[in-house]
């Protein structure tokens, strides 16, 4: 044609072509543990109790309407966003932040992308962890990084490989990026203890790199929203090695309020001190970028969360359904690896599934015994082998269990 250079139908997108799949098998037995999105014991979505009466309340609020909300998104929102992945006790940190609000993780991604493409000095080399969540590499690559990897798990012991990741850190070329996973790491769920991170930390600094952390499961680790922030406040701490580079923050309420259509999220960009000056600027910067992609962000799940967030009771009601959330994946885990190795007596260890932290577990189930999993059992996870363990139940999990002793022996 002579409108259109070169433009080829692309394969779906693994985890999406996955859930079209899913939708299509006629199996009522069938199981999906594909996409990372929380279910009930019963495998429905669940609308968070603090949700439904935030949502309620907001509907009630005097002038309540749809109007447009500023560039940087609803001020209520950024600020308490701000302080829940910081904590708002240190007043230091928040002085140095500057925040907006994004379209949830991805957009908030995409936002630092554009943003440091544009103003950032150091290296064009950025560093993602081996393996990582699908969707970080094209969304880098897409701006024009140069997009690499460090090690990050051993499959062979399943844990971190710490040595590797510190050597890699050591090896970049100076002021690289480095994307971290701030709890909950997807798709392994294996998360570094705090000695490691420590180390990690440390590295990062001495080598000068500049910290990039996707927070995206806070509260899905440990069921607490301060333990799970613990590798970002351990960054932007006054303690934190971490003295001379900015540290780049993109959070999302997607999953830990499961808000997953919204798009609830924000962007913080947390400066040394010497750069506090830049604030004004940084922000009318990330403003114009906003303007450009979007306009301005969405309001309703902004505002939804904003009452979460700012409201006593309302916050309390999410502290509590947080742990609802959490544990009943951890029974789960337990579940999953008592059966595959009490009862079904699988060859392997499975107790990885339950040392493992947030929505996943990295099973290490190969290829073939993914796909056949899905053709012979209906039980659907990614290629990977990684099972979004949410996606389990009372009624499944025995089935489920069964179907991989089948796959595995
Ligand atoms: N980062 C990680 C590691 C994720 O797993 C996800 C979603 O699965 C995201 C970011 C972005 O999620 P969202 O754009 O829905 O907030």
């Amino acid at each position: 044609n002579s409108y259109f250079t070169e433009i080829q139908e692309l394969p779906p997108d693994p985890l999406f072509g996955l859930k079209a799949r899913y939708s299509k098998d006629t199996r009522t037995d069938k199981v999906d543990l594909g996409i990372g999105a929380y279910r009930d014991n019963n495998g429905k979505p669940w609308v968070l109790p603090a949700v439904q009466q935030a949502e309620a309340k907001l509907a009630k609020t005097p002038g309540y309407n749809h109007e447009y909300l500023g560039i940087a998104g609803y001020e209520p929102f950024v600020s308490s966003a701000a302080k829940i992945i910081l904590n708002g006790d240190n007043k230091d940190v928040l002085e140095r932040t500057v925040s907006v609000q994004t379209l949830s993780g991805t957009g908030s991604l995409h936002l630092a992308g554009l943003f440091l493409k544009k103003f950032y000095k150091g290296s064009n080399a950025l560093y993602l962890s081996l393996p990582t969540w699908a969707n970080h590499n094209q969304v880098f690559a897409s701006i024009g990084f140069d997009v690499k990897s460090y090690p990050y798990w051993d499959n062979d012991t399943k844990s971190l490989d710490l040595n590797g990741f510190l050597n890699a850190i050591a090896l970049a070329p100076p002021k690289s990026v480095f994307l971290l996973h701030a709890c909950a790491h997807n798709p392994t769920g294996l998360d570094p203890t705090k000695e490691e991170w420590s180390k990690i930390l440390e590295a990062m600094s001495k080598y000068d790199h500049l910290p990039l952390f996707d927070s995206a499961y806070q509260g899905f680790a440990s069921g607490s929203l301060e333990n799970d922030r613990f590798a970002i406040e351990a960054a932007t701490s006054a303690s934190s090695p971490i003295k001379s580079s900015p540290i780049i923050i993109c959070q999302s309420f997607a999953k830990n309020c499961g808000m997953y259509g919204e798009r609830v999220g924000a962007l913080h960009i947390v400066l040394p001190k010497d750069l506090v000056d830049l604030k004004p600027a940084i922000k009318s910067q990330l403003n114009k970028i906003i303007r450009c992609e979007i306009s301005n962000p969405p309001a309703y799940g902004a505002k939804v969360v904003a009452l979460i967030l700012e409201d006593k009771a309302l916050y309390k009601q999410w502290t509590e359904d947080l742990q609802v959330m959490a544990n009943r994946i951890k029974s789960m885990r337990v579940k999953l690896r008592d059966l595959l190795t009490n009862k079904y007596k699988t060859p392997g260890n499975w107790d990885h599934i339950v040392d493992q932290t947030g929505m996943f577990s990295f099973t290490g189930l190969n290829k073939d015994m993914v796909e056949r999993l899905e053709r012979n059992h209906g039980v659907y996870l990614v290629s990977s082998g990684r099972a979004s363990v949410a996606g389990l139940n009372d009624s499944n999990v025995e089935r489920v269990a069964q179907a991989i002793d089948e796959v595995v022996r």
